[in-house]
């Protein structure tokens, strides 16, 4: 059983928009075709709600819960509430929203893209409010404030381990460059943005991954893909020590996607068979609960 943890819709109800924007339609339909060609059985669609992030098109909470009804038994509808909901409060009533979603199918929140600090109070709120309805948390990690989307931190990642440590109860999956940077630990501020290359030497991932049970890490766009593949030899130790920790992930959101190089990787790993079913099935599994 193969699950991604990590695609989106482009939905058509905008009509002409999308084309005039540039961007492709990629509907449930088109998702399952994908799926069905890669032998994925399963897919998390992620909804972006955050407006640092919204693309025309990318859908919303409301549109992904629609657009998976019909297809449940494959695909596994997110639900994203900004933290700045409820009226821009560190205390605001995000669990009732959360709660709503989750009555309708949501198994998890994200992706989290809005970009302010990964601990500001806001966010610390959504995750509680999480973590209390027993709904994991996928985040991007930004490397800074403006110019970019998803959470900040800064080099070392002490925001994200600051909420690990608040939260105990709320499980996090870990995303995107500047998460997926602090694989090696050389890492110097300026590549926290980008795809650094090179040999690994291990590095705060390592640290936060062994030190934090609710800590996960999601394979999935170029940046998981080329955390793995900078130092092959590396990434497949990395995969074999925390196979209970990762999942399979691809962030397809087009038609135009090619096929994910991180299916290939994980084919080629020469992992036991338990700890590949860990990353590309099970572990997802045990964080949401039973799936159909
Ligand atoms: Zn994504």
């Amino acid at each position: 059983m193969r699950t991604d943890v990590h695609t989106h819709l482009t939905v058509t109800d905008a009509g002409s928009l999308l084309a005039r924007l540039g961007r492709e339609p990629f509907e449930a339909d088109d998702l399952l075709r994908r799926m069905d060609a890669e032998g994925i059985d399963r897919s998390v669609v992620l909804p972006i709600d955050n407006p640092e992030s919204d693309y025309v098109g990318i859908a919303h909470t409301i549109e992904v819960l629609r657009a998976t009804r019909p297809h449940r038994d494959r695909l596994i509808p997110f639900c994203n509430v900004d933290p700045r909901a409820q009226h821009n409060s560190a205390r605001g009533d995000l669990g009732v929203l959360l709660a709503a979603f989750q009555e309708a199918g949501a198994r998890g929140v994200g992706e989290v893209t809005a970009n302010i600090h990964l601990d500001d109070p806001r966010l610390e709120n959504l995750f509680h409010h999480a973590g209390a309805l027993g709904l994991p948390v996928l985040f991007h990690v930004a490397h800074q404030l403006g110019e970019v989307y998803g959470p900040a931190d800064d080099l070392g990642l002490p925001r994200l381990e600051r909420m690990l440590t608040a939260c105990p109860e709320t499980h996090f999956i870990g995303h995107a460059q500047t998460f997926w940077a602090e694989m090696s630990g050389d890492l110097r501020a300026e590549d926290r943005g980008i795809y650094p290359t090179g040999p690994v030497t291990p590095g705060r991932l390592h640290e936060l991954l062994d030190r934090y049970p609710n800590l996960h890490a999601d394979l999935s766009a170029g940046s998981g893909f080329n955390a793995l593949n900078r130092d092959p030899e590396h990434g497949r130790q990395f995969l074999a020590r925390f196979a209970d920790k990762l999942l399979l992930g691809t962030d397809r959101f087009a038609p135009s996607h090619p096929l994910p190089p991180i299916l290939g990787f994980l084919g080629e790993a020469r992992l036991p068979a338990a700890k590949l079913a860990a990353i590309e099935n099970d572990n997802l599994e045990r964080l949401l609960g039973p799936l159909p």
